[in-house]
């Protein structure tokens, strides 16, 4: 699974079988109907469950969506806090934190939550959240409003918020109800505490489920804890009867890239990629301090990609392959801050032939040297990058990076992933394929909710299991 091999063929369908809403207009987003032209269909058929569930929640954000009737009149109990039982629309807001890897997982993972829910999804645009992407419900916008009057208050939103959940248990008192607040801040960020992460019990849901507006920041893709819900369980199991798709589907719904990034991703597929016999994308993230490149993290990108067969060695001794028939054509698009893995690798395959007679690429489209979270045009390219490599046959990821498993995600691919090396030393073995196409949830509750008590939440069912990169992460397969 998650091979291009194996991935269903749905060229031809330009709604991926029921899983994008019709009635767009094309020119306003290009990339919606067009990156069929490039990628890969899906792997695998999204349920018709799933299917009939994201035309329902279309229809639940056209009536409850920005300026509509029921969003005024929510709006105008949140300003006087006033709690009204009757409102048929409740929302919860992602609030825009942390890199751009990270805000498309938090993203999915937030829509997976509103669908759960019944809750609408809205969007605060940050700095440059409208730029980047189209907006994927047809008819109503999911950006919040720039006049919604919680706006300025959430660069502040922090664990000592009085509205932050874990805030109030922990002040709550023992014996009284607690009362039903008008909005609430969940704080769902890698530092969270042992009462934010309540988040995900189910007694703490039919509380939280009562509230019209939730904020919430995170950086962290949390569906794996969701599926350890009981009051989540079936529904998720219908929408998903192959666990290992969800951001894969939900990534494909939601994320369609604006024009302007439409525009880096298909010249660049079209100079570089589109000729080739074969794509790989290799995703280098190094979480070391200091700015490299590192020899040994160039010896592990080797190491890996010629001990799995993804490259082929070069012969240092030869001067021309003795290749018979046409050369197999190789395009390798990497992708890293650094511009010098890129420059050792490409300037290998030109000095030197291969011993399979291939003929090797390489491409990297930018090195921008630090990661710069609020400008404009360094963000275009890193979405524009991630598009890219989602768009590759064979992926090579670096460990801990939310930036791979977008593109991993995307693509539909299981990814071979580097190990992270530790003091300035590759590993041996240099990297694993992964067992599933699915995100890595970092900072997961260890929690039994019913027991109350800490448990190894990656050992309770099969299909939630500890990351290859992260021995603490959760990951569905
Ligand atoms: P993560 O830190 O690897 O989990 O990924 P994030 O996307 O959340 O944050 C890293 C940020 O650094 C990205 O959003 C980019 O702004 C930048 N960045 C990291 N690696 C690359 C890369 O290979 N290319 C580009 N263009 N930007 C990168």
């Amino acid at each position: 699974q998650g091979d291009t091999s194996d991935s269903v063929e749905l060229q031809k369908d330009k709604l991926l079988g029921g899983l994008i809403a019709d009635g767009f207009d094309e020119r306003s987003c290009r990339s919606r109907y067009d990156s069929l032209k490039y990628a890969k269909g899906l792997s695998g058929n999204p349920s018709s469950y799933l299917v009939s569930r994201l035309r329902k929640y279309e229809a639940l954000h056209k009536k409850c969506g920005p300026y509509t009737e029921s969003y005024n009149k929510t709006v105008r109990d949140l300003m006087y806090g006033h709690l009204s039982e009757s409102s048929t629309c409740k929302y919860v807001v992602w609030v825009s934190y942390s890199g751009l890897g990270n805000r498309i997982l938090t993203l999915a993972s937030t829509f997976l939550y509103a669908l759960l829910t019944d809750r609408v999804l809205l969007v605060d645009p940050g700095v440059d959240m409208v730029d980047l992407f189209c907006e994927p419900i047809p008819h109503v916008s999911w950006f919040l409003p720039s006049d919604f009057p919680l706006n300025r208050q959430f660069p502040d939103l922090s664990q000592k918020s009085d509205q932050c959940y874990g805030k109030i248990l922990k002040n709550k008192s023992t014996t009284d109800p607690m009362v039903v607040p008008s909005f609430l801040y969940l704080h769902l960020v890698h530092d969270y505490d042992d009462q934010d992460k309540l988040f995900f019990c189910d007694e703490d849901q039919t509380f939280i489920q009562k509230v019209p507006w939730l904020l919430v920041k995170t950086d962290n893709y949390f569906v794996p804890s969701l599926f350890l819900m009981p009051s989540f369980e079936q529904e998720l199991n219908d929408l998903f009867p192959n666990k290992e798709t969800v951001f894969h589907f939900l990534g494909r719904y939601l994320f369609h890239p604006t024009n302007k990034v439409w525009g880096f991703v298909s010249r660049y597929y079209q100079a570089y990629l589109a000729n080739a016999d074969e794509r790989v994308g290799i995703q280098i993230r190094v979480f070391d301090t200091g700015t490299g490149p590192f020899q040994h993290v160039l010896d592990q990108i080797l190491a890996c990609t010629l001990k799995e067969n993804i490259l082929s060695d070069v012969n240092r001794k030869g001067d021309i392959a003795n290749s018979s028939g046409k050369p197999k054509l190789k395009a390798v698009l990497m992708t890293s801050l650094s511009s010098g893995y890129f420059e050792t690798v490409r300037d290998m395959y030109w000095e030197y032939p291969t011993v399979t007679g291939d003929i090797v690429g390489i491409y990297q489209p930018s090195h921008e040297g630090y990661q710069q979270t609020e400008k404009q045009l360094h963000n275009q390219k890193a979405w524009a990058e991630m598009y890219l490599l989602s768009l590759t046959d064979k992926l090579v990821t670096s460990s801990w990076s939310t930036f791979g498993y977008v593109a991993q995600g995307l693509g539909g691919l299981k990814p071979w992933i580097l190990y992270k090396p530790e003091n300035g030393t590759a590993p041996d073995p240099p990297c694993q394929r992964t067992m599933s196409m699915e995100p890595c949830f970092h900072a997961p509750p260890f929690y039994d909710c019913k027991a109350k008590r800490g448990t190894d939440t990656g050992a309770l069912v099969s299909h939630v299991r500890h990351c290859e990169d992260m021995s603490w992460g959760l990951k569905l397969v």
